[in-house]
């Protein structure tokens, strides 16, 4: 498979962990870059998590040998690599699409952050510098879904 078409714009986004165990792959590009401060992100990711969203038909796991599921919440599970770490989903139930964290995806990955969200929920030990970025709460979060 190629990675970029005829027009030389790239097709195809590749992405995994640390250890190899897992990688994916999508056919669209994924969504600019959210930062997410909730309490869970902040534990799961070491500090504030950062996600974007591909759409579930264009995300393909093509490894998955070391890929572990974390039901994190009623509504949504977490998958990482169970040996080397590795954040890397986020699985909303009936949701049309699934977070992967940009740092996983190989690079040059092409995207830019354009949000943070759950400002409210952030940590105590940091600010949330002035980056020109939007900023919503986890109630304007919710009802922008
Ligand atoms: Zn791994």
């Amino acid at each position: 498979m190629t990675d970029h078409g005829a027009d030389g714009e790239r097709t195809v986004w590749t992405g995994g962990c640390a250890c190899g165990g897992v990688r994916y792959e999508a056919g669209v590009k994924p969504s600019p870059v959210t930062f997410c401060h909730c309490g869970q992100c902040r534990r799961q990711h070491g500090h504030v998590g950062a996600y974007s969203r591909m759409p579930r038909e264009h995300l393909r796991i093509t490894a998955e040998e070391s890929l572990v599921w974390y039901r994190s919440s009623d509504s949504a599970r977490r998958g990482f690599c169970g040996r080397c770490g590795s954040a890397l989903f986020w699985d909303g139930a009936g949701l049309p699409y699934m977070d992967v964290t940009p740092g996983s995806l190989d690079e040059p990955t092409g995207l830019h952050a354009d949000r943070h969200i759950w400002v409210d929920s952030k940590g105590d030990y940091y600010e949330i510098g002035e980056d020109g970025l939007e900023r919503r709460t986890s109630a304007e979060d919710q009802a922008a879904g």
